[in-house]
């Protein structure tokens, strides 16, 4: 997937995950914490709240 619009400002980044204001699956708590990076059941790794997309 391509994201689309502008980058955040590296010096007032959004809260929460980086993508959260371009990703389209953003929920509210996406801007709650920075996801921690995990390993998913087929082995590869992610940094995503949402185990959906
Ligand atoms: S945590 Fe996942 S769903 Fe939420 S904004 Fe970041 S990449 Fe998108």
């Amino acid at each position: 997937m391509r994201l689309t619009g502008e980058m955040p400002s590296l010096r007032n980044p959004p809260s929460g995950c980086p993508f959260r204001t371009r990703c389209p699956f953003a929920l509210p708590a996406c801007g709650e914490a920075v996801p921690e990076l995990r390993r998913r059941p087929d082995n590869r790794h992610v940094a995503c709240i949402r185990d959906d997309i």
